[in-house]
């Protein structure tokens, strides 16, 4: 068999059937990112490209750090795998009963998994079991939101509302509704931080719970920043509002943070950032930096305690995988969360969220700008589409931000941003720079 060498050559990017890409788009003039440090990535010719994304959302604490690495490597030699069916280790014990530091108070029970799609897919599987557990077996209709992201599983895109993400795969899970998005271009744009309350958003729950009888609702999920489909930012009071009509019809109300957790926005959760105490919390992503994939399920007190008390003497929850609490996950984890308190990074993001909004804002009356939006450390500029080619314009910004030395997000026409939670206030202006830069030149 002939060694492949130059990564660039046909024969050795035609195996990899890359995830979320147009391949042959790609394949045709690919982009290598060879290393990381600190806030920046490396090309192969080791140009610097500042990390406007955190990676994928998941890089809190910047790259390469070394108090993770140590750890991995460190945990890999000492115990690279052991199960956790019916047999434990310590390392997702000690994990789950940090992460409990974090987390809002009474959700102290923690499923780990490997990724946010599992995580979504756990918390609902955890949501109708409870019901049907304390005798509410009539509860199997679940609610998510148009745009919703969570994740590619079955469960996730059925309750996820991206059309792109559902359409090609057959009928998916039965019962499942969908609240309206929150976005309002057209009466909001600008906006900076919360839009102003829109009742309506959160009351439509009210026409859902109407249409089907609360009894046979278990579950309504939603992002309480929707990332990945562009950056929605709740109206004031809306998490609230549906915290409110979950609790008179006794619906679990799950939180979805895979992007919002782990400090992105100044509290650990959006839960506690926006004062609402969600049934479950879903997160993965910041909760390793990055480094090993893993998830974990932040479940309430009384919902383990449920399972405990009537789930018999045999397995409570037919659920879980293989590397569920996996040791050098855990152990990136544990390194992770040390870092995170250490460096006090979701105050950092707290404290530089002014001076992220005020760049961010400086962007508009750009070309085709018609939107920014931004919290915590996260942003969007979103563009009005090219009429018949949409997304083309902010691909076409993501290529020339590359080009000229920034990684950016884009979805549709939305440019999203989430730096490492480290990043100064110079490399704040760095970015916004880039992608002024970007926005003018590559459209
Ligand atoms: N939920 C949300 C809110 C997400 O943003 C993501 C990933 N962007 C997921 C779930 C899925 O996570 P993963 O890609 O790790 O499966």
């Amino acid at each position: 068999m002939k060694a492949v060498t130059d990564i660039t050559a046909p024969e050795a990017l035609s195996a990899f059937w890359m995830p979320f890409t147009a391949n042959k788009q790609f394949k045709a003039a690919p982009r290598i990112l060879k290393s990381a440090k600190g806030m920046y990535y490396y090309t192969e010719d080791n140009k610097p490209v500042l990390d406007g994304t955190a990676g994928l959302w998941c890089c809190n604490a910047g790259h390469g750090r070394s108090r993770i690495t140590e750890a991995v490597s460190q945990q890999v030699a000492h115990l690279d795998f052991a199960p956790t069916f019916q047999m434990g280790h310590p390392l997702p014990f000690e994990l789950a009963h940090r992460l409990t530091e974090i987390t809002p108070a009474g959700m102290d029970r923690v499923f780990f998994t490997n990724s946010g799609s599992e995580s979504v897919d756990t918390a609902l599987k955890i949501a109708l079991a409870y019901q049907r557990l304390i005798g509410q077996g009539s509860r199997t209709r679940l609610i998510g939101r148009e745009r919703g992201y969570h994740g590619v599983g079955f469960g996730g895109i059925s309750v996820g509302g991206i059309p792109n993400n559902r359409k090609f795969f057959g009928s998916l899970l039965t019962g499942v509704d969908h609240l309206p998005h929150t976005l309002n271009i057209d009466r909001h744009a600008f906006t900076r931080g919360l839009p102003p309350a829109q009742p309506e958003l959160a009351n439509a729950l009210e026409g859902i719970v109407a249409l089907h009888d609360g009894s046979n609702i278990a579950a309504v999920i939603v992002e309480p920043i929707a990332g990945s489909t562009g950056v929605l930012i709740p109206p004031v009071g809306y998490l609230k509002r549906l915290r409110e009509i979950c609790d008179q019809h006794d619906i679990l109300l799950i939180f979805d943070e895979v992007i919002t957790g782990f400090g992105r926005i100044g509290s650990p959760f959006a839960a506690q950032e926006f004062d609402v105490l969600p049934d479950i919390i879903t997160s993965a992503k910041g909760l390793t930096n990055g480094t090993i994939p893993m998830g974990a399920v932040f479940v309430r007190n009384a919902i383990y305690d449920a399972f405990m008390e009537h789930g018999g003497p045999a397995i409570e929850l037919f659920h879980g995988y293989t590397y569920s609490g996996h040791p050098v996950a855990a152990a990136a984890g544990l390194a992770t969360l040390s870092l995170y308190q250490e460096e006090q990074l979701f105050d950092r993001a707290r404290d530089l969220s002014d001076y992220w909004e005020q760049g961010l804002h400086s962007l508009r009356g750009l070309p085709n700008v018609i939107d920014i939006r931004n919290y915590g450390l996260v942003g969007a500029v979103e563009l009005a589409s090219e009429p018949g080619a949409p997304g083309k314009r902010a691909y076409n910004v993501f290529t020339k931000a590359l080009e000229l030395g920034a990684l950016i997000r884009v979805t549709g026409d939305v440019i999203a941003l989430s730096p490492p939670l480290i990043i100064e206030r110079e490399e704040i202006d760095q970015l916004f720079n880039l992608l002024a830069d970007a926005l003018v030149q590559g459209q």
